[in-house]
């Protein structure tokens, strides 16, 4: 079974997507990490960012994979070619660099393969921004999940001062979440929207535990 969770940047579906997947025993799939780390790999190589075909050979050679930190269950660790990227795919330049390389179509067509690979393995909570879409439009839960932008920059930089990585300039973070939107919604392939049938939560203001009950509901219906 599957749980797509689709939405912006920063609308709390890391969290959330972890959350619920903690309470129902099901594994998580990070689908953004993914898409981080072949922008790290084609930051690490010099790889033009409107360069489809190699941008797609980056995607297609080097694999992908998650790894646990000791006593949890999520997968929090991310590596790419054998060398761990968790810390390095959360930067502001990476940040940068995400949106534009993940709008090749041939990367998507790489990384929707792989997504499907793994969660077609057993019950998985799939965030992302297609999930609901493209990856799994057969998915029984479908979720978008919004947040207003300010709010959505402030949990951001949060984040990044708890994890000690990425820009913690609340304008700067605010400008990058906006700039990621335009570019992930307007992209020809696999733009962000919500699914005609996912059910909209907008997490504004509300407290992300009663989010989670309410996707965890969703998934007993
Ligand atoms: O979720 P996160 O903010 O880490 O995702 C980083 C970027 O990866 C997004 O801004 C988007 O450009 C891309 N992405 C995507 N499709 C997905 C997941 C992420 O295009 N399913």
């Amino acid at each position: 079974m599957i749980i797509a969770i689709d939405g912006p940047s920063g609308a709390g579906k890391s969290t959330v997507a972890k959350a619920v997947a903690k309470k129902l025993g099901f594994s998580c799939l990070d689908t953004g990490a993914m898409y981080r780390a072949i922008a790290w790999q084609a930051v690490a190589d010099g790889v033009p960012f409107d360069d489809d075909a190699a941008l797609g050979q980056v995607a297609r050679t080097h694999e992908i994979a998650f790894g646990h930190v000791e006593g949890d269950p999520v997968p929090k660790r991310v590596f790419i070619g054998g060398v761990e990227v968790t810390d390095a795919i959360r930067t502001a330049e990476i940040d940068r660099a995400v949106s534009p390389v993940s709008a090749a179509p041939s990367v998507r067509e790489a990384l929707v393969e792989q997504q499907r690979r793994i969660g077609r393995a057993g019950d998985y909570v799939v965030e992302g921004r297609d999930i609901g879409t493209v990856v799994f439009p057969e998915a029984p839960v479908k979720v978008f999940l919004t947040a207003s932008d300010e709010e959505r920059a402030h949990r951001r930089v949060r984040q990044n001062v708890d994890r000690g990585i990425g820009s913690i300039d609340y304008d700067e973070v605010l400008a990058d979440l906006r700039r990621r939107d335009e570019i992930d919604s307007s992209r020809a392939t696999s733009p962000l929207r919500p699914a005609d049938d996912a059910v909209r939560l907008d997490s504004t203001g509300r407290y992300i535990e009663d989010v989670i009950d309410e996707i965890c509901a969703l998934a007993d219906e």
